[in-house]
């Protein structure tokens, strides 16, 4: 299947990978022996390929796509919350929301960074005993892959972006889709952020998932249908 070229990253080893409308990465080299095609290793050279369809072989053989996963959890702790988490660098970046994502791009949620947690805790959902960390039912709300929104000549990486305290993602996720904004404040010592649906073809103001979809992706359960099956008397009280 024939898939456009969205974008381009360098693998670890500094070769020019190209990223596909599928989700999809492809190395742009020459089949052996294995050389980065010309045009790859110029920005102008780059760019005039953006739109061109490559053969996806990963789209063939029906595989998940190669992007960096997010996860959003709905946490029922001593306050309900959404832990909004992306993988950076091998660990799951997260920020507590006590509101969770909206969809409209006019509203901004407050986002307080908490724990790295690592890649495995994404497919975490079920109770967390009390008097432990984080005490209470663990729901996966979404999850999907992302992709960095910089393009350009060696766009900064999602970890530099962070770091600077202004991230732009795209989420394939199966309730989100599309820009968010993660975004640093001056408030508080520079401890919150704001989580903020980027104005794009994927926004709209009417849609309210986090009321209309409570569910889990995993399970289809629900907060209540999770704590009564796997803990001991609801969410630790
Ligand atoms: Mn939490």
């Amino acid at each position: 299947m024939r898939r456009p070229i969205v974008g381009y990253h360098r693998d670890a080893e500094g070769h020019w990978v190209a990223e596909l409308a599928c989700g999809h990465n492809q190395h742009v080299r020459h089949q052996p022996p294995w050389v980065e095609r010309p045009w790859v290793t110029s920005e102008a050279g780059r760019r005039s390929r953006l739109g061109l369809r490559l053969d996806c072989v990963k789209c063939d053989r029906g595989e998940p796509p190669d992007g960096p996963i997010f996860v959003i959890q709905l946490h029922d702790a001593s306050s309900q919350h959404y832990d909004f988490r992306l993988e950076v660098d091998g660990v799951l970046k997260s920020w507590a929301v006590p509101k969770g994502p909206s969809t409209d791009p006019r509203v901004k949620r407050l986002a307080i960074p908490t724990e790295d947690h690592s890649l495995a805790y994404a497919d975490f959902e079920g109770v967390i005993p009390a008097g432990e960390y984080g005490a209470g039912t663990v729901l996966i709300w979404d999850r999907g892959h992302y992709r960095n929104l910089k393009g350009g000549e060696d766009p900064p990486s999602v970890a530099g972006q962070l770091a600077d305290g202004h991230a732009t993602v795209w989420l394939e996720g199966e309730k989100l889709r599309g820009g968010y904004a993660l975004i640093r404040t001056r408030l508080e010592q520079g401890k919150d952020w704001l989580l903020v649906k980027i104005d794009d073809e994927a926004a709209d103001a009417r849609r309210n998932p986090t009321s209309t979809e409570p569910e889990s992706v995993q399970s289809g359960r629900t907060l209540e249908q999770i704590a009564a099956e796997e803990g001991q008397d609801g969410n630790g009280h």
